[in-house]
């Protein structure tokens, strides 16, 4: 999640219908789930284990909930509030200067608690090691497990990880006919994600069916500067390819998403989300693995 809550309601204008979270807690869900499907049974067991531990009520227990609970967590907690994304320039493409020189924890120092001015590309692998080192408190590996099932996912968003002075997008207005007010932002979050399929378990299945083995084989290559210089990529040329650039300062009338740009986004978004699940199982087949 990019964005205050409050920003965020009313941008995607749908507070009847309850809160709306980053990727959508639908895109989360789906990232989640297709991970699960390729967890080794050893790990699965692992993570049942931690999930079973964990008494935290902001949602509901299972795998795929517990995807969207950073997101929760981040609106009493601001300080985690830079975590979720890296604002790289579109003009420069400096992961560093848009992850703070990526700072390092002081020692002891547990990455729950770390410092706010820090990215997401910096806390994958944070609590990564956290999650594989057997030192590792209960309560912080329970952090730890949250944390990466959601900024793994929040990274392959692409506008996580790009900005030109607009918030990720967040400034800038879309008219998508409904009569709402949508940013763009918004669109990759839940727009997009949402023309997938009726529900999460509807898109999970059918976008963990069309991965071929040796497409997830090579995902699962590099880490998360890979992962966010490949999300980078696709915001410049696809996401941020509109006919006006606005930026927060610009007071501009909302303007409408062409067909071939939205046809463009849907399988971009697609493979994301099968990107970012193989990635997910990979990491925690890894970390957890013996
Ligand atoms: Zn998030």
């Amino acid at each position: 999640m990019k964005t205050k809550l409050a920003a965020v309601v009313a941008a995607l204008g749908v507070l009847a219908a309850g809160p709306a979270f980053a990727w959508g807690e639908v895109g989360h869900k789906v990232v989640a789930l297709i991970a699960w499907k390729h967890l080794d049974p050893a790990v699965k067991a692992k993570v049942e284990a931690l999930l079973a531990a964990d008494k935290d009520i902001l949602t509901p227990p299972d795998f795929a909930s517990r995807a969207s609970w950073a997101d929760r967590w981040d609106q009493e907690h601001k300080e985690t509030a830079k975590w979720h994304f890296a604002d790289v320039e579109i003009t420069d493409g400096d992961l560093a200067k848009a992850c703070y020189g990526f700072p390092k924890l002081a020692p002891g120092q547990i990455a729950s608690a770390g410092p706010a001015d820090d990215c997401v590309i910096d806390k994958i692998p944070e609590f990564a090691a956290e999650l594989h080192d057997p030192a590792t408190t209960e309560a912080e590996r329970i952090l730890a497990l949250k944390y990466l099932v959601h900024f793994i996912g929040d990274m392959h968003q692409p506008m996580h990880i790009a900005d030109h002075e607009d918030r990720g997008g967040n400034c800038i207005p879309l008219d998508d006919g409904s009569g709402q007010k949508r940013n763009l932002h918004g669109f990759w979050d839940t727009g997009v994600v949402k023309d997938l399929g009726p529900t999460p378990e509807a898109i999970a299945d059918k976008l963990d069916g069309e991965i071929k083995p040796e497409d997830a084989e090579a995902w699962t290559k590099g880490g998360p500067v890979d992962w966010a210089t490949e999300s980078f990529r696709l915001a410049t040329s696809v996401a941020y390819k509109l006919p006006s650039l606005p930026t927060c300062k610009d007071q501009v009338a909302p303007q409408r998403l062409s067909m071939s740009y939205i046809q463009a986004a849907r399988p971009v978004a697609a493979q994301q989300l099968q990107k970012a699940g193989i990635r997910l199982a990979a990491t925690l087949n890894a970390v957890l693995g013996s």
